[in-house]
């Protein structure tokens, strides 16, 4: 099973975007010796830029492992800034699909503690397969993001640094809670965090940066596949430094704009004709 385990805390910063170990030529769906990805968990890229009108995301989320919910100032939830960047993609296209993002945990599937404390890719699908029904149609998307008790486990082992990672191939997003809590003493730094690791992860499963959608200009950094070379963008392997961050932050309140993509990204998904 392939999958972008990109998204990671370092030990004073907040934001880091791991280096992907997959080579970019690794190439299929099930590597590592794991199934082929079912269709019932698979994504169809062109279908989601050619006849797509309506995007869900499905929340569902461990005790112990909720996401943060509530509103950055008045009338602005945190998850408002996902629902953004996800309309942002779209912005100008034919089709505008409508968007549907929970805000509350009432609008978010709680599920029972599922006692692991490692989760490997195969281990996400398995549980996608078994609390998800997939509901994928040629008009309508559902993508499921986990909130998980416990850290990301590859070949390599467990590593407690990776927030977030997404498989590749399907709309499954996974979301490592411990991970998004220690990143920061600051908790308005780690409600932006999980908000930033979404928008990140939802920028590979909806195909950047040249994972689905073809460029428009080159700007995929050679070293880290699937990563952007703009340094101002959400989907640059790494956002080095707590400063950096708060730079991201206060530019984003400057310009009064939550759009993390940079135009380079923007413009790939705006303007792909599948
Ligand atoms: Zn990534
Ligand atoms: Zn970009």
């Amino acid at each position: 099973m392939k999958y972008d385990r990109c998204l990671s805390k370092g030990t004073i910063i907040p934001l880091l975007f791991m280096v992907l170990l997959s080579p970019a030529g690794c190439s299929g769906d099930s590597g590592n010796g794991s199934e082929p990805i079912p269709d019932a968990v698979a994504l169809d890229i062109p279908a989601l830029y050619s006849r797509v009108d309506t995007i869900s995301v499905l929340v569902i989320y461990e005790p112990d492992a909720e996401p943060f919910t509530g509103s950055a100032q008045p009338g602005t939830t945190y998850w408002s800034v996902l629902r953004s960047n996800i309309a942002s993609l779209f912005e100008g296209r034919t089709i505008e699909p409508d968007i549907y993002v929970p805000s509350d945990l009432s609008e978010m599937e709680r599920i029972s503690d599922q006692g692991q404390e490692t989760w490997t890719a195969d281990d996400i699908i398995a549980l996608a397969r078994t609390v998800w029904d997939g509901n994928l149609s040629d008009f309508a998307v559902e993508f499921p993001v986990f909130f998980l008790n416990g850290y990301f486990e590859n070949e390599e082992g467990t590593n407690y640094q990776i927030i977030g990672v997404s498989i590749i191939g399907t709309p499954v997003i996974a979301v490592f809670k411990d991970v998004v809590l220690s990143s920061s003493s600051m908790t308005q730094i780690s409600r932006f965090v999980e908000q930033a690791t979404l928008v990140h992860e939802f920028g590979h499963v909806m195909g950047l940066v040249n994972n689905g959608v073809p460029m428009t200009s080159d700007h995929l950094d050679p070293e880290h596949p699937r990563h952007c070379t703009n340094e101002r963008c959400v989907m640059f392997w790494q956002n080095e430094g707590a400063s950096d961050m708060m730079l991201f932050v206060q530019q984003m309140i400057d310009e009064g704009s939550v759009i993390m993509f940079g135009n380079e990204c923007l413009e790939d998904t705006r303007s792909y004709r599948p």
